[in-house]
Order: structure tokens, then sequence, then C-alpha cells
């Protein structure tokens, strides 16, 4: 399906933003930025994630969400690489059986032809899917994607009980869409995950949007297991902040999981502008070291960054 570039009316970006976002780095003393939560997907994929957005699906919340960054995928990439950007990822999931695949597949070619984007793969619970999900890591896929909420899906389902097995004997991380922001799911929440780490305690599970809502539950888990991590993804912005508040008392865990804390930020699919999430985390007052690990450190040491860009592909 083609759709005609009229179909994308990116919103007018200020003159400054690029330079804005390089500063914000820059004034840190970082290299540039790793960002662990994007979204590529096949195009088709995409114009369907956008146009749920726009109609206010009900996975929505039922809140007005303008798309920010709606713009051809190499304009893009080529924005994440403005913004300094070293490393990025290509998020994607199936909402039904016969999808992974096919997806992983896309990503895979994604990664060859993007190689700031850190190869990324998925899985469903499905006959199959320890076989495609021992293909993509053979094939070098450096992070997973599990979205529980859109997915439907029990992720101690024991159809997943070998992806996740093979995942935290590789050392893979895998991004999890667990909480139940921005709307609940059947199996949201820290419980059905809680049983995936409790018979997999080594796997290298990022709680994507730092758990939103249910912030302090998943940072009991981060707390319980050495490799669970959280990423930032949406948490702390004007916009979540009105929905889902991240508790105060819970700020002080946050600074002492420093090391674990991963920027993410669901570009381009964000109502707001990219530096926002920036602000909003330098807003939490946590001090320069611990937005250096999150913005960056903290994500370079688990993907195995070189320390000079450009020295060294990614
Ligand atoms: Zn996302």
């Amino acid at each position: 399906m083609s759709v005609p570039r009229t179909a994308l009316p990116t919103r007018p970006r200020p003159r400054d933003e690029t330079a804005g976002v390089r500063r914000f780095w820059q004034e840190l003393g970082l290299p540039g930025l790793v960002d662990v939560h994007t979204h590529f997907m096949p195009e088709r994929v995409l114009r369907k994630v956008w146009a749920y957005f726009d109609g206010l699906g009900p996975l929505t919340g039922g809140i007005e969400w303008p798309i920010t960054y709606r713009a051809e995928e190499a304009e893009r990439a080529a924005l994440l690489r403005a913004f300094g950007v070293r490393a990025f990822t290509s998020m994607l999931y199936p909402h039904k059986p016969g999808m992974a695949r096919w997806l992983n597949d896309w990503a895979a070619g994604f990664a060859r032809r993007t190689p700031d984007c850190l190869h990324t793969s998925t899985f469903f619970p499905e006959p199959g899917a320890a076989d495609y999900v021992r293909e993509a890591v053979e094939d070098g896929a450096r992070v997973f994607k599990a979205h529980v909420q859109v997915g439907g899906y029990d992720p101690a389902d024991e159809a997943l009980d070998a992806c996740w097995g093979l995942l935290a004997e590789a050392g893979v991380p895998v991004v999890v869409h667990c909480g139940s922001g921005p709307a609940p799911g059947k199996h949201t929440g820290p419980e059905p995950v809680a049983r995936v780490l409790a018979r997999h305690p080594r796997l290298r599970l990022v709680v994507a949007h730092l758990g939103m809502p249910e912030y302090e539950d998943f940072l009991d888990l981060a707390e319980r297991y050495a490799e669970v991590r959280l990423d930032t993804t949406m948490a702390f912005t004007d916009f979540s902040e009105r929905m889902a508040p991240f508790p105060g008392r819970a700020l002080s865990r946050l600074a002492d999981l420093g090391d674990r804390v991963l920027l993410g930020t669901d570009f381009p699919n964000i109502p707001y502008r990219y530096a926002h999430q920036l602000d909003a985390l330098a807003g939490l007052g946590l001090g320069e070291g611990w937005l250096r690990a999150v913005c960056h450190d903290n994500a370079a040491r688990l993907f195995g960054l070189p320390d000079t860009p450009g020295a060294a592909p990614v």
C-alpha cells in the first residue's frame, strides 16, 4: 500500500530543536545519547499505529495523542542522528500469531541498512516461537521487545518459557511493556512478569515506561533482581504526570537504581517534542552523574558500544 506524502502532515519543527537536544548531552560531557525505546516498523504497520493513536483507540486510554514526529522513515532516522542519538532501537511487536517472524525479518533488514540501530526482534506465544527467537539471536539481535498490553498474552504463558530462557542465557535484553499504562490489559501489572522472573532470575528484562503506573511494584522487582532494568519512556513528562504521576516518595529508590535506568522515549510516537523527555529527567534533580548514566553510559555498557563514537560500527 503506498501512501501519498501529503498523508504526513509533519508538525512544524522549531529551528533550534536539534541544537537544543545536542546541548543537553554536550553539557553533561557525553558523546551523545542512547535511546533504547524508539519505534521503527514496516511502514504499513506504523501507519496503522498512527491511525490508532489518531482515532483514540482504547489502548491509548482515550487520551488525545498527537504524533509529533510523523515523517518518512529516513527522515525519522536522520533526525535521531541529528539529535546525537548514537544508538537506538526498532521496537516492534505483534498483536496476533503468525506475525512475529515477518516483523523480525523486516527488523533485521532495517538494522542492516541502519547501522546505528540496535538490531531488534520480537515474539508471540505461538508454536515455533523459541525457534525464531533462537534464529534472531544467532542472526545478531541485540534487543527484543515484548508488548503484553497490545499482544494481550500472559508473559508467563508456557509457550514463551523457552524464549525467556534463551534470552536469559544469551544475556540479550528484552524491553517489556508490562505496566498498566496508558490503559490496563488483561495481563499487565507486576504479577505476570514476576512469575517470569521467578523462573528466569537472570533475565535482562527492561521494564518499559518505568512500569507506569505501577512504578513502585516494578521498582520492587528491580531491587529484587539484579538484571532487571527500567526504561524512562514517557515517564516524568507533563503528559504522563497528568495521567500517572510518579510518586515522589520513590525518587530515592530511582536514584539508588541509577546504574539500571535507561533512556527511552517512544520516538516518533510522542505527543510532545523529544527534548521534553530529557528536560523532564533533568528536572528530577538527581544530579549530573545520574543523568550521564541514564542517558548514555548504562545502555552503552549494556550493549557494548565503543567508547569513542564513530570508532567502530555499533
Ligand atoms: Zn513504545
